[in-house]
């Protein structure tokens, strides 16, 4: 009989002989055990060959990983610690000094941030395009040109972007392209089908939906770029912990059901709004005044639960008054959100910058919750009273 010392860093759950657990278990263990020393070091040299170190792979996160690339339709994904963690081991892993990148313009603004740093760190030349017309991309390559980095849906303005149009451009002129997700999710639309080569998310968002983790995934069509992103993000430690990957698997089971609520919600208050003689420029891609809702009905299964317009007069007053909504960053989330871009997610862009990204002083936007509509839209009513 060994001491209790040693008896009790030994405990041990084995797997159930005869059943199997219904939830995916979370394995919150930083490191696995061996019997065969060969076997160790597999797991350690490649994505699919095991589990050695959790920095390299873990059966929970691996769960994450397959359900995500099952929905988005690739062949492979990574989990990261979050959604800038993605984008990073995404651009790090992809591009060298001395290449150029095309980027849509209004993309995420931590995005923004990297590629700035990209251009003066690192000599990655970068090229900002409108993303409404491929021949705008078209003449905007050059021989050095690697990669193409665009957004479904761009904040605040859910501008919709012609994805089967720009990733066709992008593909004949050999770039690989990239998308991030975030604001549509697989339950509105898959790059992948249009031509994608990675797909980008904050799982901070819809896809753990519950505003308790902080994680990001990247899916790719093709297993060689898997494995040298993967290769990257272990080596940076852009890793996302068990229990986070967990949190998103818990998420990802009532996506589908969440989507369908944010998007009716949001659809109800783009209507109250722009009905409102308070309130201008209603933005949401299922208003047919939408300057991309054409293109919105033809690629996206549903039009999104994120909106912004402008108020007309006191926006902090309005704020104020918000009972339902709460004023906070991020979306996605169970409770409606709403944020004043110009003073905190673009408050870095002078006048001419927030006017090229489609903000005014007055712009607001919002995440529709998973509310009852009525109580939301009495809630912003008798906010724009003030
Ligand atoms: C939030 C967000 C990100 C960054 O994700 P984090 O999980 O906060 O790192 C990237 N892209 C979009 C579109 C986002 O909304």
């Amino acid at each position: 009989m060994t001491h209790p010392q040693t008896r009790a860093v030994r405990a041990w759950a084995p797997p159930p002989p005869t059943s199997r657990p219904v939830a995916v278990p979370l394995y919150q263990t930083s490191t696995f055990a061996f019997e065969d020393p060969d076997a160790c070091a597999e797991g350690l040299r490649h994505p699919d060959r095991g589990y050695s170190y959790t920095r390299h792979s873990n059966p929970t996160t691996r769960a994450l990983e397959t359900a995500v690339a099952d929905l988005e339709g690739g062949v492979a994904a990574l989990a990261t610690a979050s959604g800038m963690g993605a984008i990073n081991a995404v651009l790090l892993a992809l591009l060298r000094s001395g290449d150029h990148l095309i980027v849509q313009r209004r993309v995420y603004g931590g995005t923004q941030s990297v590629l700035m740093r990209l251009a003066e760190r690192f000599g990655v030349a970068v090229t900002r395009i409108s993303g409404a017309d491929a021949g705008e991309l078209a003449a905007a390559v050059r021989p050095e040109t690697r990669l193409l980095y665009l957004e479904t849906i761009a904040n605040p303005t859910t501008e919709v972007a012609d994805l089967p149009a720009l990733l066709a451009a992008g593909r004949a002129a050999g770039l690989v392209c990239v998308v991030d997700n975030t604001f549509a999710t697989p339950m509105l639309c898959r790059p992948i089908e249009y031509g994608a080569d990675v797909v980008v998310h904050s799982a901070t968002k819809y896809l753990g939906g519950h505003d308790d983790v902080v994680a990001g995934l990247a899916v790719f069509a093709s297993r060689d770029v898997h494995e040298r992103v993967w290769h990257l993000a272990a080596d940076l430690g852009a890793v996302v912990d068990p229990f986070a990957s967990w949190l998103v698997l818990r998420g990802l089971k009532t996506l589908a059901l969440r989507v369908e609520r944010h998007c009716e919600n949001a659809g109800r208050l783009a209507h109250l709004l722009e009905g409102h003689p308070r309130v201008a420029h209603v933005r949401w891609p299922g208003l047919p005044s939408h300057p991309s809702h054409a293109v919105a009905r033809r690629i996206l299964d549903g039009y999104g639960g994120v909106l912004s317009f402008e108020v007309d007069g006191d926006v902090r007053a309005f704020l104020v008054r918000l009972r339902c909504a709460e004023l906070a960053t991020s979306l996605g989330g169970p409770q409606t959100l709403v944020l004043h871009p110009a003073t905190t997610s673009h408050r870095e862009l002078d006048e001419a910058e927030l006017r090229a990204a489609g903000i005014s002083p007055g712009t607001l936007r919002v995440s529709a919750g998973l509310e009852h509509h009525e109580d939301l839209l009495a809630d912003f009513a008798q906010a724009l009273k003030a």
